[in-house]
C-alpha cells in the first residue's frame, strides 16, 4: 500500500462491537475477566490497550517496521532504549542530539554507569573510533536539533551490524514520509510523536518501531516494567493526526523550501542552515537519504540581540519551544532548548547566542515570509 492509505487505515479495523469506523479511545484501567485464567488477551491498561495497539501498528507500518512500542514521551521512549543495556556498558552518541536526550543520558543515567561518548557521527570515522569493547548501542539524530547535521544512517548501520551493536536512530525530525531508516539497515527508530507524527502541539508521546523480535520483547516488557504509557485519549489523537501525515509533511517541505531561498539572499542573516539548500554542507547526502527536506530552519542573525529583536517582533510565528505542529513556531535554542547543555559545549556545536530556530508551519506561505521581514525590517 502507498504511504497515505497505511496512514490512514493501518492498525485500524472497524470496532468489533458497534462497527465504528474510528477507533474508539478505550479509556478503561482493567478488563473483565470470564473466569480464573480467561479473558480476552486483555487484563490491565498499563499492559494493553486496544488504542494504543492501533496506534503501534499504525505507525509501525509507516516506518516499515513490524513492531511499534509506544511511550508517554519521546525521552520515555530514550529512557527504555537506555534499558537495554546495563552498568557498565558504553553507548556512542550523536554530540548534537536533543537538548533532553544529553540532559538524561548524562546528568542521569551517568549516575547507572553507563558510559557515553559524544561524537561528531557527521563524519563516520568519529564513529568507528568511538567503538569500545563494550560499546553496545550506537545512537544516531539525524538531521539533529538544531544544527540540522546529517549522520549516514546506511554507513552507521553497516558499522553496527559488523560489530553486532544496536543501531538507534531518532527519526523525529524527518518523519517516515521524508526517511525511513529501518530500510536503511537502523535496528530500531525513536520518535517524539510530539512533533510531526502528531503535529497539532496538543500531546506529549514517543513511539519506537523495530523489526527485531528479541528487541520488541525486551522494549515491550520495559514498557509495562516502567509504566511510561501514553493515556488512550493521546493515543487516539495521534492516530487521527497520522492519517494526515502525508499532506502536512508536503506542506512543511514546500514553505520551508521557500522561506530558506528567502533568507539565504537576505541581508540581515549570517547563516542559513536547511538541508534543502546547496549550501548545506551535507545537501549530497540529504538528497541520497531523505525523500524531502523537512520543516526545520536554523538561521543565525549574528548576536543575542538580534535574535532577541525578531522574536519579539513576529506575529504570525509564536515564540515557544517545540516544533513540527502546524503552526509555524520560533525558538532560541541557547536559551530554551538547549540552556541544559553548558555554554562552552553549545558554542562547539555552533548554537550560538544569536541562532534562531524555525519551525515552518503549513499556513500561506506569503504570510510567513512577509511576517519574517516586517520582524527584519522594523
Ligand atoms: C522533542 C524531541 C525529543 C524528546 O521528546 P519529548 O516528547 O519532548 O519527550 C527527542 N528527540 C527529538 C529530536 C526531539 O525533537
Amino acid at each position: 500500500m502507498g504511504f497515505s492509505t497505511d496512514a490512514i487505515h493501518a492498525g485500524q479495523i472497524p470496532d468489533p462491537t458497534t462497527g465504528a469506523i474510528t477507533t474508539p479511545i478505550y479509556q478503561t484501567s482493567t478488563y473483565a475477566q470470564e473466569a480464573l485464567g480467561v479473558n480476552k488477551g486483555y487484563e490491565y491498561g498499563r499492559t494493553h490497550n486496544l488504542t494504543r495497539q492501533a496506534l503501534e501498528k499504525n505507525i509501525a507500518t509507516l516506518e516499515k517496521g513490524k513492531y511499534g512500542i509506544a511511550f508517554a514521551s519521546g525521552l520515555a521512549s530514550v529512557q527504555a532504549i537506555l534499558g537495554l543495556v546495563k552498568s557498565g556498558d558504553h553507548l556512542v552518541v550523536t554530540d548534537n542530539v536533543y537538548g533532553g536526550t544529553y540532559r538524561l543520558m548524562e546528568l542521569i543515567f551517568k549516575n547507572y554507569g553507563l558510559d557515553f561518548s559524544w561524537v561528531d557521527t557527521s563524519d563516520i570515522k568519529n564513529i568507528e573510533n568511538a567503538i569500545k569493547k563494550n560499546t553496545k548501542i550506537v545512537y544516531i539524530e539525524t538531521p539533529t536539533n538544531p544544527m540540522l547535521s546529517l549522520t549516514d544512517i546506511q554507513a552507521t548501520a553497516k558499522i553496527c551490524k559488523a560489530q553486532n551493536l544496536i543501531c538507534v536512530v531518532d527519526n523525529t525530525f524527518m518523519t517516515p514520509y521524508f526517511q525511513k531508516p529501518l530500510e536503511l539497515g537502523a535496528d530500531i527508530v525513536l520518535h517524539s510523536t510530539t512533533k510531526y507524527l502528531n503535529g497539532h502541539c496538543d500531546i506529549i508521546g514517543g513511539m519506537l518501531i523495530t523489526n527485531d523480535e528479541m528487541i520488541h520483547e525486551r522494549l515491550r516488557y520495559l514498557q509495562n516494567a516502567i509504566g511510561a504509557v501514553p493515556s488512550p485519549f493521546d493515543c487516539w489523537l495521534t492516530l487521527r493526526a497520522t492519517k494526515t501525515l502525508a499532506v502536512r509533511m508536503k506542506q512543511h517541505n514546500e514553505n520551508a523550501i521557500k522561506i530558506a531561498d528567502y533568507l539565504s539572499t537576505n541581508s540581515y542573516v549570517k547563516k542559513v542552515i536547511y538541508p534543502g539548500l546547496k549550501s548545506h554542507p551535507q545537501h549530497e547526502l540529504a538528497k541520497k537519504q531523505m525523500s524531502g527536506f523537512g520543516g526545520i530552519i536554523s538561521v543565525d542573525f549574528e548576536s543575542f540581540n538580534n535574535a532577541k529583536k525578531i522574536s519579539s517582533k513576529v506575529k504570525v510565528f509564536t515564540l515557544a519551544e517545540s516544533l513540527g505542529g502546524v503552526e509555524s513556531l520560533l525558538c532560541h535554542p541557547a536559551s530554551m532548548t538547549h540552556a541544559s547543555v553548558p555554554k562552552e559545549e553549545r558554542d562547539k556545536l555552533g548554537i550560538t547566542d544569536g541562532l534562531l530556530r524555525f519551525s515552518v508551519g503549513i499556513e500561506d506561505v506569503e504570510d510567513l515570509i512577509a511576517d519574517i521581514e516586517q520582524a527584519l525590517t522594523s
